[in-house]
């Protein structure tokens, strides 16, 4: 049997993994997309293409110009737009669509976290008093804190951002994760943070500043994931990590085997 064809939305590290487990393996064969955004991304074991499709549209004639099989969302929970282009391209080219969606963060004993909807709240969260804010919160999101120029910024990115997100007051830390406890510790403490704008990334890489603000006793703002598009009517499943997203394609390719040996 021919191996299963299916495109991976990367650009997380549940990504990356699943590109380790499927390297070399011949019941598969599948492309990872990125994005294209970091300007030294961490190239994976597999076939890789980078940059947009142009937006649903592109996506699907992307699915039926390479006759992909099965399309796997393993992107960044806030990364909203290819999420909802994922599931519109899906329902469109009728394929089946995996989502791999690691777990929130849950506040846990000592914790001092505002949790708010979104960018805009989390600026106005900080309040009208000035305060020196570490911003984990990616190069993107930056407008809204713009508009709260009192504050003192230390905003830490894996690239720097452009010069007109930036508030007046901004000190830039670029960095890729995974940070340690004792490295995050550090740099609270040298850059005298006393509060934290975070998003509700979950996962292990960027835990730590949460454990050191707990440590430290200094209050957080967190912001909640985008709720993902409806998906009813799609053939669609969610799975946490990459290893659910290996055993669901098993059984895809497995499916795939039995019918074409019944010859359907
Ligand atoms: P986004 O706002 O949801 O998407 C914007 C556009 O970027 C999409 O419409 C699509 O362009 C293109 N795109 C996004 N992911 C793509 C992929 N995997 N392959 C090809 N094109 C992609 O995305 P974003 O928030 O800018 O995130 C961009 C990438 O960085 C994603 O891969 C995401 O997983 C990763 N990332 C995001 C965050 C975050 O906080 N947002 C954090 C870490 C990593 P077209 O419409 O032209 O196809």
């Amino acid at each position: 049997m021919s191996p299963l064809k299916f495109l991976v939305l990367g650009g997380t590290s549940e990504a990356s993994a699943l590109a380790g487990l499927l390297a070399s393996d011949i019941r598969f064969s599948a492309m990872l997309s990125l994005a294209g955004r970091t300007a030294a991304p961490v190239l994976p074991a597999i076939a890789c293409r980078i940059g947009g499709f142009g937006g649903v549209a592109g996506l699907t004639q992307y699915i039926s110009d390479h006759a992909i099989q099965a399309l796997v969302v393993a992107t960044h929970p806030f990364a909203a737009q290819i999420r909802q282009n994922a599931v519109a391209a899906a329902g469109g080219a009728r394929i089946p669509m995996l989502m791999i969606e690691r777990p929130s963060w849950q506040t846990q004993e000592g914790d001092r976290w505002t949790e708010v909807a979104d960018m805009e709240q989390a600026a106005a969260a900080l309040g009208p008093a000035p305060r020196r804010v570490l911003l984990t919160i990616g190069r993107k999101d930056l407008l809204p804190f713009v508009a709260a120029p009192w504050h003192d910024y230390v905003i830490r990115s894996v690239d720097a951002p452009p010069p007109e997100f930036l508030p007046p007051s901004a000190k830039i830390i670029t960095a890729r994760g995974p940070f340690t406890l004792e490295d995050d510790l550090r740099m609270l403490h040298e850059e005298r943070v006393a509060v934290i704008v975070t998003k509700n990334s979950g996962g292990t890489a960027t835990q730590s500043k949460l454990v050191a603000a707990r440590k430290l006793e200094l209050p957080v703002i967190m912001v909640a994931r985008p709720p993902w598009p409806n998906v009813t009517g799609l053939d669609a499943a969610r799975v946490p990590d990459a290893a659910g997203a290996l055993r669901w394609l098993e059984a895809r390719h497995d499916d795939a085997a039995s019918s074409a040996k019944r010859g359907v």
